[in-house]
């Protein structure tokens, strides 16, 4: 199943993962602020670290520019150290969050059991949650790619009604493609995206596979964006490496306008 992607806004997500303290955060936000302030066309969010979230909030006021979490606890409040909440980053002026990125995943544990919580925490915190997907070099050699994008779909939205689906964008990011410089083929992208599309049509009523957002991510920069962004079912980015510098974010944020 193909819906025109013209019936859904563009949403360009830069996951600034464990770079940019607060000073090197604020002057990125001052450039990003510069840029978009006014521009209507894109949905625009940044991911900056937990500590530079405030400061990155401030500047942003008013730019149209959101901010986003990068990862959250399940739990509201508790003897968790070193963890912060959904309520916690709602309250810090966060809109967004994402929940099961490869690094969590691979990382820190987050099995796809979590990345449900965190899903449902996201919900009960006011965040839309955005949740990754995505297979490995190896799990896509051995021709598991569309099993596992499947079984993270059914374990991350599975307590989802529809009616909360749309508040929801889902990111594939092959993890062979992530920080690798080896970017998906336009193609390539689109075959899985159109597969997500499809597993939603056979789930849930048609507004919800017509009105989801589906990113891709994996060494997206703004040379490539626009081969990308034109696929039918390729809604917009989440971008890691890349987000890190102004010109290379505003340039994919250009080509989502194109
Ligand atoms: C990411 O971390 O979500 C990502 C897509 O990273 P990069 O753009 O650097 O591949």
């Amino acid at each position: 199943m193909t819906t025109s992607a013209s019936r859904r806004r563009p949403f360009i997500a830069g996951n600034w993962k464990m770079y940019k303290g607060p000073a090197e955060a604020d002057a990125l936000a001052e450039l990003l602020k510069r840029s978009l302030t006014g521009q209507a066309q894109v949905d625009v969010a940044v991911a900056p670290p937990f500590l530079s979230i405030p400061i990155v909030v401030a500047r942003l006021r008013h730019s149209g520019v959101h901010v986003s979490g990068q990862n959250l606890h399940p739990e509201p409040a508790g003897a968790f150290t070193g963890e912060i909440s959904g309520e916690m980053l709602r309250q810090a002026g966060v809109a967004y969050c994402i929940v099961g990125h490869s690094e969590r995943r691979a990382l820190f544990g987050d099995t796809d059991a979590v990345v449900e919580k965190k899903v449902q925490a996201c919900f009960r915190a006011g965040l839309l949650p955005i949740v990754c997907v995505g297979e490995t070099l190896e799990e896509r050699e051995g021709g598991q790619a569309e099993v596992v994008v499947r079984r993270q779909l059914a374990a991350a939205l599975g307590r989802l009604t529809a009616d909360q689906l749309p508040s929801v964008t889902l990111a594939y990011e092959p993890v062979w493609a992530i920080g690798t410089g080896r970017v998906a083929t336009p193609a390539q992208a689109q075959e899985m995206h159109a597969t997500i599309r499809e597993w939603l049509a056979e789930r849930y009523p048609p507004f919800v596979p017509r009105g989801m957002r589906i990113l891709y991510g994996g060494s997206v920069k703004a040379s490539n964006a626009a081969g990308l962004l034109s696929q039918p079912d390729i809604d917009g980015a989440l971008v890691g490496g890349a987000a890190l510098v102004a010109d290379e974010f505003l340039g994919i944020v250009a080509a989502a306008t194109a």
